[in-house]
Formats: structure tokens, sequence, C-alpha cells
């Protein structure tokens, strides 16, 4: 029989998840249920897996942080556009249906249908600057995906396939624009390496001047773009 969770302290806001697949014990943030959670082998001790919790955690501290309170779409909030604050106007009177005028973001129609409007909005947002940018390293790589797909991914910021297929998350939208491009450039770059060798990360300098710091940023605000919506 496997011993409780409760007898063993974790760190406030870590949630135990016990795995029969897992190889080792892991710390992975899931941001829809709003915790860190401890992915614990079945065969490892409790007490070893709330060690390896507390050794990580300022890891932890830091991914929550970025966790909390989630920003609901409606007048008056405030959403990341590229990185820069914009606050979101209702416009019930005014037909059409979304647009920016300087950092307002202006939905029409109806209250209620504000948070789709706005998120199939950003989504077709994200894809047009997606494709833009796929163009652009398409050239310097010598290879264009085989498809290119937008999806709300809370654990990967974009992914590549063997046969080519890259997928990404709209969210990077509310990134700034160089985390953006770096994600793509990351990516398009796996069309010919698909590992992360020394030659996939000379191809990826080629195509981005950066790298260090939109991994960096991604890394300690990435998490609260999954706050919106
Ligand atoms: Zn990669």
């Amino acid at each position: 029989m496997m011993r409780k969770g409760a007898q063993v302290t974790l760190p406030p806001g870590v949630q135990l998840r016990m795995s029969a697949a897992a190889r080792r014990v892991s710390l992975r943030v899931d941001a829809s249920l709003g915790v860190v959670l401890l992915v614990v082998p079945k065969r490892l001790s409790l007490a070893r897996a709330a060690d390896f919790a507390e050794k990580n955690r300022r890891w932890i501290d830091r991914k929550l942080a970025g966790l909390s309170p989630s920003v609901r779409f409606a007048d008056g909030v405030e959403v990341p556009l590229g990185g820069i604050s914009h606050q979101v106007r209702h416009r019930p009177a005014t037909r059409g249906t979304v647009w920016v005028e300087g950092r307002e973001i202006h939905v029409a129609g109806a209250a209620e249908h504000l948070p789709r409007r706005l998120t199939d909005w950003l989504k077709a947002e994200a894809h047009r600057q997606v494709n833009a940018l796929v163009d652009r390293h398409a050239e310097v790589v010598g290879k264009r995906p085989a498809r290119v797909t937008l999806r709300d991914t809370t654990t990967r910021w974009g992914s590549c396939t063997p046969s080519g297929r890259v997928a990404f998350c709209w969210r990077l939208v509310l990134a700034p624009p160089e985390v953006m491009d770096y994600v793509v450039a990351h990516e398009m770059a796996h069309l010919v390496e698909l590992n992360h060798g020394p030659r996939f990360w000379r191809l990826v300098r080629r195509l981005v001047a950066d790298t260090d710091g939109p991994r960096k940023w991604l890394s300690d605000h990435g998490i609260r773009l999954h706050r919106y919506g």
C-alpha cells in the first residue's frame, strides 16, 4: 500500500501526483489547475519526493507567483498584446468585431460574447504573426513546414514533428515579439535538425539575434500568459 500524501509536508501550492509511468521525480506546472505538480514514480519514497520539492522551492515559488490571479476578458481589464499592456474596451453599440486603437483593444457586440470574440481575435492575430515569421525563416532554413497549427498548449510553446508539422501556443501573441520570433525560429530549425545539438543551435542563431533573452523571458514570465481568457 502507498502511504498517504498527507503524511509528508509539501511546499504550499504543490500537489502530489503518483505516476506508474514516471521514471524519476519531477515538478510540472499545471496552469489550468493553478498548481505545481510533484510527479512521483510509484516506487519512490514520499519522503525523498518531498525532499526534492523542498530543494526546488525557489523554482516552485517563482512559478506559482506567475499563476494567480487569473484575468477574465472583460471591459477595462489589461491584456498584454505583443508584451505591451492594452486595455480592453467593450463597444456594445458598435458594429464590427475587434480592433486596436493605440493602447486599447475594442470589442463590439454583446457583453456575454466578449471573452470568446477577443479570444478568437487573439488566436487569428497569433496565426497571422506566426505565419509571417514562418515565411521569413523558411527562406533561411530552406524548408517549409507541412502544416502550421495554433493551439492552447500549457506545457510547450512550440513543437515540431518528424513529418514537419509545427504547432504553437496562440498565447505567444501576448509575449514580446522577440519571444514569439525565437519560438518560431526554434521550431523552424527543427525542420532541419530534429535535436538540440550544436548544429541546431547554430541554425537558430542564424534566424534570431538573441536566444538567451527570450528563453529566460519564457521561463520567468511564460506561465503568466496562461492567466488570460
Ligand atoms: Zn526544441
